[in-house]
Parts: structure tokens; C-alpha cells; sequence
């Protein structure tokens, strides 16, 4: 009966518990987490205790942080659609470079660009004039 307390009473001063729900009604129920699978104490809505909630907390800050700092380098519709043959983007999340192929208005095709270094391992299909005047 000691041990069973003693475990209890870790279990309540556990970091994993949420000691602000224990004055709430049903604030004391013992759960399970979903995230570590080892039991807390908190409101019985809770499904996740303290210490995985507050990294998925974290998780879901860095994440917003992410789509915020996409957002700021994207480009804005107008700059979209004035994109043409010749000109290279990348894609914010993925960091492929492309080279706009084809100007379809709201559409664009584009290649994926690669590093090439080794003259050995290439051999020349048609090249490009360029007129100086
Ligand atoms: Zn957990």
C-alpha cells in the first residue's frame, strides 16, 4: 500500500502532469500519452502529458515559423505571371532550381537544372548562337 502511494504521489509531482488542472473539475485524472506512452495526471480531455505537449507545441511554432519565412521569399502572383522563357526560380522548400521552359500565362513550364563539372561525361546535342553586335 506504501509503494502504490509513493508511485501515486511521483506520478501528481511528475514533470509529466499538469499540476494547473488538478483544482479543475475532472483535472485529476490518471491518462495515458499518446506521444511517450507513460501515464500523467491532468484534465481528462488531455491525451498528451506536459513534457510532449509542450514539444509538439514547439513543433507546431517552428512549423509556422517555416511556412512564415516560405511566405516572405515566395513570389507574389504578379511576379509569378511575368515570368519567362529563360528565367530561374527555385522552390522555397524543396531548393531545386528550374528554368522557365515556356511562358503559359498563369501556367509555366520549367526543366530542373543539375551541377555538371566533369567535360568527360558530356557530349553536345546544339548549341546556342549568341549574336553580339
Ligand atoms: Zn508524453
Amino acid at each position: 500500500m506504501k509503494e502504490g502511494w509513493n508511485e501515486l504521489k511521483e506520478l501528481f509531482e511528475s514533470k509529466r502532469s499538469f499540476e494547473e488542472d488538478f483544482e479543475l473539475e475532472n483535472g485529476r485524472y490518471i491518462s495515458h500519452c499518446l506521444g511517450c506512452d507513460k501515464d500523467f495526471v491532468g484534465h481528462e480531455c488531455r491525451n498528451m502529458c506536459k513534457l510532449c505537449s509542450e514539444e509538439r507545441l514547439k513543433q507546431l511554432r517552428e512549423n509556422e515559423r517555416i511556412a512564415a519565412d516560405m511566405e516572405k521569399q515566395s513570389l507574389i502572383k504578379e511576379e509569378f505571371y511575368g515570368l519567362s522563357s529563360g528565367d530561374i526560380v527555385e522552390h522555397v522548400s524543396g531548393g531545386g532550381l528550374y528554368v522557365i521552359t515556356a511562358d503559359l500565362g498563369k501556367h509555366k513550364l520549367c526543366s530542373e537544372t543539375i551541377d555538371i563539372y566533369n567535360p568527360l561525361e558530356w557530349r553536345l546535342i546544339s548549341k546556342q548562337s549568341i549574336t553580339i553586335s
